[in-house]
Parts: structure tokens; C-alpha cells; sequence
């Protein structure tokens, strides 16, 4: 009958660690359920009857220790002559854990001050391993400190902290890592709010400045650029880096040098977190404009403080009371109004108010208590990058959390490296940069993308192979390339989180068209939930909106309206789910079939062909007969089309324009119906559709699902 370790103790009247010591020197690994089988036990009696090791039984001191393990040791050698002759295929393991101790020794991986880095959980082996102490006297110090093991049972940080300090082992825990997953979809966010609150220092806000076109974006980052920089020592030129950081009152602020909320929600759909604050532009002499609003609404998707300032005071007529009415309207009430959104009267031409912008900065920053990890590996975000003629490609890096240090690995995207030159804005060479700190890299063998994520590796080889993840991915993926959001996944999303809203972006025709159909969609309430509307706006669906939607997991909706290519293209590379509609009840009817997940799935799709419409024979708001020469691939029975036409854009250019989508009902070559018509092919197709107008010249694509 199996016996349990601690019976076996009673037994023989010895400490429980003292049956573990004598299990590992029979070589016997203690199971799951601490079962000892009748012959391991018998052995272990033996041997303890012939045995001092009962001594350990009630001393954890030091030198007790040490003792019992030379006599442990040098008896392991003595033993293995009594233990019975150990089958071929133990042999083998034995070696094979040798090997496996052997690379874990060379694994065991040092910071700059000596301390053994950890992971989160490790086995009592692996961790007696990297702490270069046998592993009896860990299982002791263990269950001194009230935790029994076996030497396979996993053991957290903390708990491995504590035994190591016992020893005088220097011990830190392993930053958290980025996937490749999440290296590939530039994914930062469940890192950076993960870290231990017990490491975190506060750390200087970012600033993104967002607003309408000409109200002054540009103006306020250069003066505060010009006035507030203290220059550098070498020649004092500040560079432009995409990215500086002034300092006010001993506090430091980094401004991010591309204005406007496009440049912000590029970013922000890439997964980058990279702005805290968001300065709305309003030029006193004008007002809210389209632009302002929908940089209100991608900050308030980003759930960032805003800041107004409003500019252009010194201007004659300049109504600063007009623009805090019409803030107000945008339910961003003013402070002086009783509200909490901080409004600064400001001029870049004089520099008046600027100061005070500043403090107000300050002010919301410390609200917003903005932390970082400064001691661990750096992450950081790519701000922009270009080539240098004379020094090879160079990228901009925001340092979200940890120390940058010249000569650390680094990966970014599936690129990796060595960080051999970094600079300041004022092209100051920097041995280390803290988070919240943009900082210039060069040496680098790609261009990486706004957004990309950088991530530092123990070493020059582990970075090398992270990169080969990320590149393995984009080798798998390069269809999806760096996305994401696809219709699929906000509805796993919807079903995961028990998410109860489907945000929206809502685009219309007219003014009246987008008012009805905002309230038609606030109708919508299912038991999966309702349809928030994040942004909605007249006229044409915009890059903006797509990234919009890219960067929050909304679906955008057109009504009335088609997509330029442009913006379909961008569309696809987001994957952002367009729903174009000319009848209101067919727009809400698909909203619901998304709610309650009935809608079909469209996760890739496969164009098969083309046709240019050449007749219209029969039409009305529910089907249109059409007809015409497939151009390229074929046409197939209940396969799905897309409709294009050639026509002016937003711009005025030309241009197609994407103008909704329906089902293929029946293909039809003369009288017979087919399955499937081939290229060349004249052809009549009846199409299924909800209030779309075919013209001749159209263009027909036909796609399918991809299995
Ligand atoms: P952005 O498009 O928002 O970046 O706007 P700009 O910074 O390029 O400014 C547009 C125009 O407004 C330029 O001609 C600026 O000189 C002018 N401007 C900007 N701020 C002020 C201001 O405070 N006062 C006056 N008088 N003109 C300004």
C-alpha cells in the first residue's frame, strides 16, 4: 500500500523533508498526491535505519544546512550502488534532465546589479537551478516558510523571492513580455495595465493636439517648440523628431509634433496608447468646426482627457464665449460653466495664455495619475520614422513604460537589433531614456510603421527570435495583415465580454437622412444589447471614420452614400466592417442580426469576377435584372456582388465609388439558367437587392466567402 510522505515521517519519526531527501537519493520523484509506493518506501526505511540524515528533522539553521547537504551529496554517490540497477529508458531520462539542467544553467539570465531574473512561475527545480542551490535545501527553506512542494510543482515569484532572500539571492522579477501576437498587432495595452502598482512612479503626460484645419494646431506646438525647449548644448538646434518634451514648473510634458486627430487614431488603431491628453484647437474667430467635433468624439473614443484652447485671441473679435456655448452643446461643458472640461484663452501669435495652458496641463495630468515602470526593459511606441540620406533609416520612439539604454536588443515589428545611437530633440546623444521620453534610434534594417511597437530582449539572440514570431505571423497572416477587427471578432467580442453595445459610425447623405437614422438605431435594444453612436457626420465615409472604427472596434454605416476607393481600400486593410444602405429599416435590420449574431460571417472573401453593366431589364427597389459580359473570372449562382460606379469623389476627382452590396439570385446565359458563367461570357444576372439603382457602365464584382 502506498504510503503518503508524511505518514512515512511519522513512521520513522523523522522531519518530512528528510523522506524527500531520501526519495531524491533513490532518485525517486516525489508525485503529484506525495504517494510513496510500498518498495520506495521500504527502501527509505532502510536507509534510514542506517542513516544520520534524521538530524535534519528540527534545524534550518545555515550551517546545519550546508552539512546535510554535503552528507546528502556524498551519500548519493554511495547509494546509487544499492538502488536496484536502473532500466535503460531511466538512464536515458536522466541524461536527457541533465541536458535540460545544463541549458536551464546557461538560461539563468542577470540584470546589471547581479540579481537572478525570474519568471512569474517556475518549478521548485528550475528555480533551485537558477538559484544555484540544491534542491533539498529549497524544499526545506519552502516549507519553512509554510509552502510544501515537490521539486515539479510550479512556485510563484513572490514565493521564490522569499526563499531566495533566505539564501542571500538576489533575485528580480522578469518584465512582462510582449507576444509576437502582440508585437505583430502592436498591442500594448494589457502589458502596460498590468504592471505592479508597487513598481510604478509617476511619469510626464503626453499631448496630442487635435483640431480644424488653420485654427492654429501648428502654431501653439511650434511656440511652445521655440519658447519653451531649453536648448541643448550642441548648438542648440532642436530637431524635429515628431516628438518633444518641454519643461514647466520642474515638470516635464511631451508634445506629439503631428497635429491632428488622424495622426492620433492611426496610432490608437494600431494599439498604441500612446497619448494621456488630448488640446482641442478652436480659433475664438471661428468656432467649433466639423473637425473639431470629430476630434472631440476620437478623444472621447480614447477616453482621454480634453483640454481646449482657444486660440486666436489676440485677434479682433475673438468670442471665446461663443466657442464655450458651443462646447457645451457637445456636452463638453466648460469649467468657468460649472463643468470639467478646462478651457484656456490662448494666442500663438503673442504667446499670451500659453503658460497657463501649460499649468492646465499639469493639473490634469496629476488628476489622471500617469505611472510607469522605470526599472525594467524599455517598451516603447514608433512615432514616425524615415530614411536619412547620410544616416541610414531612423524611427522616433515614445517610451511607454521601462528604461531604454544604448546597446540594449530590441525587436520592433519582425525587425531586431541593437540600439547603437539615440538621440534627444535637440540631437543630444542619450545613454538611457525614461518613459514618456521620445527619443530618435538609427541603425535600423526596415522602415517600421507609426504605431509599431518597440520591446527589449535579454539578449541579441532572444530578440532575433522574437522577431522571427512576429515574421512568421505576417508570413501566415498576409492577408489580415496587422489587423484585427473584423466583424468576426467584435462579434467574439460581443459574446466574450458580454459587451452590451455595438459602436457605430453613422454617416448619411443629408442632414435629415443622419438625424433618422441616429434615431432609429437608439430604437434598437436586443438582449445582446444596444448600438452606441461614437460619430456620426454628413457627407462622404472618410479615411478618418475608418480608422476611427479601426482603432475602437466600431462598424460604420452608410446611408445614402457610396465609399471612394480610398477609403474602401483602407477599409480592408483595417478591416473595418462598412454597411452601406439606401433604406433605414435594412440598416437597423442589420445592426440587430449583428446584436443577436445572426449575421453571417465574412471573414475573408474571395472575389471570383467582374462584369461591365451593359443593360438594365427589369428593376424595382427590391431586384434588378442586369445584364452584360463578364470581364474577368466568372459570375456563380448565389454568390454575392458588389456595385461600383465611376463618378466624382468628396474631392471632386475621379474616381469609383463603392455603392453597396447583394446577392447574386440566378445567373442566366440566354433563356437557361447556370451555376456558374464563365469569362467572355454575355450573361443576364437577377439580382436580389434593398433599394439599390443600377446604371450601364456599372461595375459588378462577384465575391464568395473563403472557407
Ligand atoms: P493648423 O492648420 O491648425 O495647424 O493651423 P496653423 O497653425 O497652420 O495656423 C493657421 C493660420 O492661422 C496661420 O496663418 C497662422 O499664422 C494663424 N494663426 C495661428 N494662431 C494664431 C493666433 O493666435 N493669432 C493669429 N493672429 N493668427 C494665428
Amino acid at each position: 500500500m502506498p504510503i503518503t510522505i508524511a505518514d512515512l515521517a511519522k513512521q520513522l519519526d523523522i522531519a518530512p523533508e528528510a523522506v524527500v531527501l531520501h526519495a531524491m537519493d533513490l532518485d525517486f520523484e516525489i508525485p503529484e498526491d506525495d504517494m510513496i509506493p510500498d518498495e520506495i518506501a521500504a527502501e527509505i526505511r532502510k536507509l534510514e535505519t542506517s542513516d544520520v540524515i534524521a538530524q535534519v528533522d528540527h534545524e534550518f539553521e545555515e550551517q546545519r544546512e550546508r552539512e546535510i547537504v554535503e552528507e546528502q551529496q556524498k551519500r548519493t554517490v554511495a547509494q546509487k550502488k544499492v538502488v536496484p540497477r536502473k532500466k535503460v529508458t531511466d538512464k536515458k531520462k536522466e541524461k536527457q534532465e541533465k541536458i535540460k539542467e545544463k541549458e536551464l544553467k546557461k538560461e539563468i539570465i542577470t540584470d546589471k546589479e547581479g540579481a537572478i531574473i525570474l519568471p512569474e512561475f517556475l518549478s521548485v527545480r528550475d528555480f533551485a537551478t537558477k538559484i544555484s542551490k540544491p534542491i533539498p535545501l529549497v524544499l526545506i527553506k519552502l516549507k519553512k516558510n509554510g509552502v510544501i512542494a515537490n521539486l515539479k510543482q510550479e512556485i510563484d515569484y513572490e514565493t521564490a523571492a522569499v526563499v531566495a532572500t533566505d539564501f542571500n539571492v538576489k533575485v528580480k522579477k522578469e518584465s512582462a513580455e510582449l507576444s509576437g501576437e502582440e508585437l505583430f498587432r502592436g498591442d500594448v495595452s494589457e502589458l502596460l495595465a498590468d504592471e505592479e502598482a508597487d513598481d510604478l512612479i509617476p511619469r510626464p503626460p503626453v499631448i496630442s493636439i487635435m483640431g480644424h484645419v488653420d485654427h492654429g494646431k501648428t502654431s501653439i506646438l511650434d511656440y511652445i517648440r521655440k519658447t519653451k525647449i531649453v536648448d541643448g548644448e550642441a548648438g542648440g538646434i532642436t530637431q524635429s523628431i515628431g516628438a518633444y518634451q518641454v519643461e514647466t514648473n520642474g515638470k516635464k510634458i511631451t508634445f506629439l509634433d503631428t497635429p491632428g486627430h488622424e495622426a492620433f487614431t492611426a496610432m490608437r488603431a494600431r494599439g498604441a496608447r500612446s497619448t494621456d491628453i488630448a488640446i482641442l484647437v478652436v480659433a475664438a474667430t471661428e468656432g467649433l468646426k466639423p473637425q473639431s467635433i470629430e476630434a472631440i468624439n476620437h478623444a472621447k473614443e480614447a477616453k482621454i482627457p480634453i483640454i481646449v484652447a482657444i486660440n486666436k485671441m489676440d485677434i479682433d473679435g475673438a468670442n471665446p464665449e461663443l466657442v464655450k456655448g458651443q462646447l457645451a452643446e457637445h456636452e463638453l461643458t466648460p469649467e468657468d460653466w460649472g463643468g470639467n472640461v478646462p478651457c484656456v484663452a490662448v494666442s500663438a501669435k503673442t504667446g499670451s495664455g500659453v503658460d497657463k495652458l501649460l499649468d492646465t496641463i499639469l493639473i490634469v495630468a496629476e488628476l489622471a495619475e500617469l505611472k510607469a515602470n522605470p526599472n525594467r526593459s524599455a517598451i516603447g511606441t514608433v512615432i514616425e520614422a524615415h530614411l536619412d540620406t547620410r544616416k541610414g533609416i531612423c524611427a522616433t520612439i515614445l517610451i511607454n513604460t521601462g528604461t531604454l539604454r544604448k546597446g540594449d536588443a530590441f525587436i520592433i515589428y519582425d525587425q531586431h537589433g541593437k540600439i547603437r545611437k539615440m538621440v534627444d530633440h535637440n540631437g543630444e546623444d542619450l545613454e538611457i531614456a525614461l518613459p514618456s521620453t521620445p527619443v530618435r534610434v538609427y541603425g535600423l534594417v526596415a522602415m517600421p510603421q507609426a504605431g509599431d511597437i518597440l520591446q527589449i530582449a535579454e539578449s541579441e539572440k532572444a530578440a532575433r527570435k522574437k522577431a522571427e514570431e512576429v515574421a512568421a505571423i505576417v508570413h501566415e497572416d498576409e492577408l489580415t495583415k496587422r489587423k484585427k477587427l473584423s466583424l468576426a471578432h467584435l462579434k467574439a467580442k460581443l459574446a466574450r465580454d458580454k459587451m452590451d453595445q455595438l459602436k457605430v459610425i453613422a454617416k448619411a447623405d443629408t442632414k435629415g437622412a443622419l438625424e433618422a437614422m441616429i434615431a432609429e438605431l437608439q430604437k434598437i435594444k436586443t438582449d445582446e444589447g444596444l448600438v452606441r453612436v461614437v460619430h456620426s457626420g454628413v457627407g462622404e465615409i472618410t479615411e478618418s471614420d475608418v480608422m476611427l472604427a479601426s482603432a475602437g472596434g466600431s462598424v460604420i454605416l452608410g446611408f445614402g452614400i457610396g465609399v471612394s476607393s480610398r477609403v474602401l481600400t483602407q477599409s480592408k486593410i483595417e478591416n473595418v466592417k462598412i454597411i452601406l444602405e439606401n433604406v433605414i429599416y435594412h440598416l437597423t435590420e442589420q445592426i440587430t442580426d449583428i446584436l443577436n449574431n445572426r449575421l453571417l460571417v465574412e471573414e475573408r472573401e474571395e472575389i471570383i469576377g467582374e462584369l461591365q453593366v451593359k443593360g438594365i431589364f427589369a428593376s424595382n427597389k427590391r431586384m434588378a435584372v442586369i445584364g452584360g459580359a463578364i470581364t474577368k473570372g466568372k459570375a456563380r449562382k448565389l454568390c454575392r456582388i458588389r456595385q461600383f460606379r465611376k463618378m466624382k469623389n468628396a474631392e471632386g476627382e475621379e474616381d469609383e465609388i463603392l455603392l453597396g452590396e447583394a446577392k447574386a439570385d440566378s445567373v442566366q446565359q440566354g433563356t437557361e439558367e447556370k451555376n456558374e458563367i464563365g469569362e467572355g461570357t454575355e450573361c443576364g444576372i437577377k439580382i436580389g437587392h434593398k433599394g439599390l439603382d443600377f446604371q450601364i457602365g456599372d461595375r459588378i464584382e462577384f465575391f464568395v466567402a473563403k472557407k
